[in-house]
């Protein structure tokens, strides 16, 4: 336990239940000492949501839906509200039609591309827009992005364009924000079984594949994104912004992968 985030507000978006990776991230911030508020999603997470925010001393839990930007502004406005300014965000929002995230890329419909480019891409643009109003004495924003940005991972199609999208808008919204001490980051996450992983083809071959091949032999926790993430939205990381920073066992250096992995 430590004193890193104390006096430090900020909102978590994507928190779907306790697998999420806005959960591991949130208990980090909690446990250091930061004052949280939630948003969710839908009325049916609502009531996932509501006791996990209650069991870090949290009773903001407020309704949004990123692909509309009244909801977008209603969020903010409930949250100005309550707190007149705002310290760091994190982006834990992800969204493309599962039927695409498995075969080819190559079959993308338009529908789907500009879906998930909107949901998993500009929504984190729209909410950085509405977080600097608040952000008066500097701020951290974190998003969350996946090596299929950088590489081609099977079944991750149109989800590694939208998440090489998002790694771009990090670095401009890193160059926009600096003057006003406001930091953008992402932190590119190895395979955790969450509600939106298992939406991805082969999903539990990828995460083997992962543990057999990264340098620490094995796959990461939503604890250990959210240790990393609290050293990009507290003082610790005062002059880290425009980054993507890998929390993956190290499994984005290694070149040459083994082909004999065992119980795949
Ligand atoms: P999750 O299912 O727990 O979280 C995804 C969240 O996105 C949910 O809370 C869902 O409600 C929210 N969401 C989707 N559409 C939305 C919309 N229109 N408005 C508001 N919220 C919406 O899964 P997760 O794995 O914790 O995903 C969080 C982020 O981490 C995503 O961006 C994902 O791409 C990224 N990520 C995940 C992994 C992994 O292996 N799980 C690896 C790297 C990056």
């Amino acid at each position: 336990k430590t004193d890193l985030m104390q006096g430090k507000r900020g909102l978590i978006m994507g928190l779907a239940n306790d697998k999420s990776i806005a959960w591991g991230i949130a208990k980090a911030c909690a446990e250091a000492g930061a004052e949280l508020a939630f948003s969710y999603q839908g009325d049916a997470l609502k009531k996932r949501v509501d006791p996990l925010a209650q069991s870090v001393g949290s009773d903001i839990v407020l309704p949004c839906d990123v692909g509309d930007e009244a909801s977008i502004d209603a969020l903010f406005e409930a949250l100005a509200e309550r707190w007149g300014k705002l310290d760091f965000i994190v982006h834990a929002i992800g969204f493309s039609d599962k039927g695409e995230l498995r075969g080819r890329y190559v079959d993308t419909s338009r529908a789907n591309f500009q879906m998930s480019m909107d949901i998993s891409v500009y929504s984190f643009t729209a909410v950085v827009q509405r977080a600097e109003k608040m952000m008066t004495e500097g701020g951290s924003c974190l998003t969350l992005t996946y090596y299929g940005a950088e590489k081609v991972m099977p079944h991750y199609n149109v989800m590694g364009v939208a998440k090489a999208a998002l790694e771009a808008s990090v670095r401009y919204l890193a160059e926009d924000l600096g003057k006003k001490n406001i930091r953008v980051n992402a932190i590119s996450a190895g395979t955790i079984k969450t509600l939106a992983a298992s939406g991805i083809g082969d999903f539990r071959l990828i995460m083997k594949w992962n543990e057999y091949n990264s340098p620490l032999r094995r796959t990461v926790t939503q604890d250990e994104v959210g240790k990393s993430a609290l050293y990009l939205l507290s003082d610790l990381g005062s002059a880290v912004t425009g980054e993507v920073h890998h929390v993956d066992a190290g499994y984005h250096v290694v070149g040459m992968k083994a082909v004999d992995a065992p119980d795949i």
